[in-house]
């Protein structure tokens, strides 16, 4: 089966097991600033000096809404869904902040709510291959 990262240099390049795959990002080595995905500059400062990290595989709800209409292609949904809960989480150890889907929709959930990252099997693209992507789950560890 064909497995590709939702977007390119967001992901681990070895998407074999999904329990290993860590989210990628970028750091600033001027400002400290962090972002999802690779980066050629700083988007806050503009600098140059940046490097590849990994991401935090947790992080706290920001914010978050009820959607009820499918996202923009190429983004696909993991299921068949008539409303999902999109939230605003900072990642653990200087960030950044993403947004992803929260399953479920559990009343638990709030601003500042711990969350883990999920990775696994999104949605097909036009190709028939099987998207990998990420979403959060409440963490009800302490
Ligand atoms: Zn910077």
């Amino acid at each position: 089966m064909d497995l590709i990262p939702f977007a390119a240099g967001f992901l681990t390049p070895d998407l074999s097991s999904f329990s290993n795959i860590r989210l990628l990002g970028t750091r600033c080595m001027d400002c400290d600033a962090a972002m999802a995905g690779p980066s050629r500059h700083c988007a806050r400062c503009l600098s140059r000096r940046v490097r590849p990290i990994h991401l935090a595989n947790r992080g706290t709800v920001l914010s978050f809404e009820t959607q009820r209409h499918p996202p923009p292609p190429p983004i696909g949904m993991r299921a068949s869904q008539e409303r999902r809960i999109i939230a605003s989480v900072e990642l653990s150890d200087r960030g950044p902040r993403v947004v992803a889907e929260i399953e479920g929709d559990s009343p638990a959930l709030g601003i500042g709510s711990e969350v883990k990252v999920i990775v696994g099997p999104g949605w097909r693209d036009a190709f028939g291959r099987q998207v990998v992507t990420y979403w959060f789950r409440l963490d009800a560890s302490p």
